[in-house]
Parts: C-alpha cells; structure tokens; sequence
C-alpha cells in the first residue's frame, strides 16, 4: 500500500537562525521558566541540541549540531541566555536529574549519563513523553512505517488530536497516585511531570516497571519514564523544529488546546 507523504500539520515549520537570535533576546519568559526549575531545590543541569533535526545551526559549530551540549553552570534559568544566543539551538532541555549544588557537581567530574549511583545524586523528576509521531494513523501507519519512510518526525491532526487524548487520559490516571501533576505541550505532543516528592526517589526498577505497564496503553516514550533517557524540553523554551513555545497547559484546557494557541505561537 502506498502511504500519501505528509510532514507537519498547519504552518509548523522551523525556525530560521535568525528567529531563534530574535526569540531568545527578547521573547522568552525567563522568570517563568526558572519557576518552572525551581522544583525541587537542587543543582540543575541544562542541554542545547544545535541543529540535529533541523539541519539549521550556526556555521562555526558543525562540530557540535548533532550532540547534546551540556551546561553545568547555570544556576538560574537567565544563565542560560548568553549560551542560547551564541549556539542559537533548535532545542533546549533540561536533566530532570537533581544533583547536589553545582560547584559540588561540577568537582565531582561524573559521566552526567551515569549520574545514577553517583553521590551528588539526589533524585530524577518522573516524566512521561507522549509524541504524535508513534499512534498508529489509520491514514499514515505505524512508527515503524513512518521510519521506513524518513518520515519519523512528521504528524498530522489526526495524530496530534489521539496523542492529545492520551495525554488527558494519562494524567487522569497519575492523578490517581499521585497530586502534583504539570502537563506541558512540547511543540508537537505533551510531556506530563510529576513532582511529589516520592516519585522523586522511584529506583530505576520501579521506574522500568511503570514504563513498561504504561507503554502497553499510551503512546509513551519508555526511555524517558524509565530514566534512561533523562533530558526533557525546557518549558517557555522555543521548539526550532515547528517553531512552537513549549507551554504549560493547565488541565481542563488540554482537550480543546491545539498547537496555534496564541500562547504558543512565537512573534518573532
Ligand atoms: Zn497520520
């Protein structure tokens, strides 16, 4: 069967270089993403991805667009500033590891990617990653077709609109356990955090166990719930891929959210 070739829905599309420099001086809500951050306290490390995606990333650091370039030396979220406009990314994330203040950190010299066991460990924010791209599309197939395609990062609304239903479910489910629950629209699906403390201190094996029992009902990303993979957006950040503001969305306003809402919309 031969599929129609798609790539995304409405006008997302990334954002030039240009966009990005424009965003980052002077659009982005720096305060209310270091409220975001400052759950728990904690030394907070953050990761620029230049232009793996997009293709698009400054001349001078082809070098670096395709790796995670981590800054461990950001205390406040506006630290970041500087580093945004001079690597300009086309994503920013995030370790939703906790670790101990970080000059202690920092002398530690750890393999942030193995912090796990590590002492200036503290706890990982429990996440869960839900993106369009992997519900199977009665018009588009499933993941695996859509990779076979080069299409792996392409979505419709039909695809946007199921992922957004599984994202309420989800968080109606979490809120079963447990109460302190933030659902945030990541530029092209949800993330939804989970900030009460003991969700903070889950082993790695419960963590295993709750990715696996979830992944058999959501579209969910098991890496991410289960602390592998342990980057995340950073909320009030710009997406570069669909040229999207990675927003909060409270609740009761997700089944009627869609990705134009003005508050995600950036005005270069
Ligand atoms: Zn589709």
């Amino acid at each position: 069967m031969v599929r129609p070739r798609y790539e995304m829905p409405g006008n997302l599309r990334p954002a030039s270089l240009q966009e990005r420099r424009r965003f980052y001086a002077r659009r982005m809500d720096y305060d209310a993403a270091a409220a975001w951050m400052s759950r728990p306290a904690g030394g907070r490390v953050f990761a620029l991805i230049l232009g793996r995606h997009s293709g698009i990333y400054p001349r001078r650091f082809r070098h670096l667009k395709n790796v995670p370039l981590i800054i461990d030396d950001a205390v406040e979220v506006r630290d970041l500033r500087p580093y945004l406009l001079r690597y300009l990314p086309e994503g920013v994330y995030y370790d939703r590891n906790v670790y101990a203040p970080l000059d202690e950190t920092r002398k530690a010299r750890i393999d942030y990617a193995r912090a796990w066991r590590s002492r200036v460990f503290r706890g990982q924010e429990l996440a869960f990653d839900l993106d369009p791209e992997n519900v199977d599309c009665p018009i588009h197939g499933d993941i695996a077709a859509k990779m076979a395609r080069h299409q792996g990062l392409s979505f419709c609304d039909w695809e946007f609109e199921e992922i957004r239903r599984q994202a309420a479910e989800l968080f109606d489910e979490l809120a079963r356990r447990w109460s302190r629950l933030r659902i945030v629209f990541s530029g092209r699906g949800f993330h939804v955090h989970v900030f009460d403390a003991d969700a903070f201190r889950l082993s790695r094996k419960e963590r295993g166990g709750i990715a696996a029992s979830l992944a058999r009902r959501y579209a969910i990303d098991e890496w991410v719930t289960s602390g592998e993979m342990r980057l995340i957006r950073l909320p009030l950040s710009l997406h570069g891929m669909v040229s999207r503001i990675v927003i909060p969305v409270p609740r009761r306003r997700l089944e009627s959210f869609s990705y134009d809402d003005p508050r995600a919309v950036p005005r270069f």
